[in-house]
């Protein structure tokens, strides 16, 4: 008789989603997103971090400056981005993102841009920014749908 309390493809994917974030060096926001073709193949995987060449150690992490160029903002790359530009198949035509943020506008940009026609999110805090409210407006003009993940509340421990 085969197993039971295998998890599904939603909390495959959203579960790798939030593994990714584990990845982040961020103290404030950790983000992960999965990106899935439609035979329920990852395709990439990302989080939010400085761009490839930035030392983490020389860059600021902070939310707060004196001056935009002491904070985080101008520089951190957004999970979306990342598993975007990380995957190493072609197209992206038709994907679901999965992500444990609800995109920003800029990455909303880049979602539509590069095909992906379904977004997966866990958490929508900025759901009231204007950046969120563009991204939910470019989404719909442009044909890419969104939901909310919804968890059952299992909970996975992974001793690594
Ligand atoms: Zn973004």
């Amino acid at each position: 008789m085969k197993r039971n309390d295998y998890i599904s493809w939603d909390e495959y994917f959203m579960g790798i989603a939030m593994l990714s974030a584990q990845r982040s060096k961020d103290n404030s926001t950790q983000v992960g997103a999965c990106i899935v073709n439609d035979k329920h193949k990852i395709v990439s995987v990302g989080y939010n971090g400085m761009p490839t060449g930035c030392d983490d150690d020389d860059m600021p992490w902070e939310r707060e400056g004196e001056s935009s160029l002491d904070t985080k903002y101008p520089f951190v790359c957004h999970a979306e981005l990342n598993a975007i530009l990380n995957s190493s198949f072609g197209s992206l035509n038709g994907c679901t993102l999965y992500v444990t943020l609800f995109p920003c506008n800029e990455c909303a940009k880049a979602i539509i841009q590069s095909g992906i026609k379904r977004v997966v999110y866990k958490c929508n805090k900025y759901a009231d920014t204007d950046s969120v409210k563009a991204s939910c407006i470019l989404f719909e003009k442009c044909g890419v749908s969104f939901e909310e993940y919804r968890s059952n509340g299992k909970s996975i421990v992974l001793s690594v």
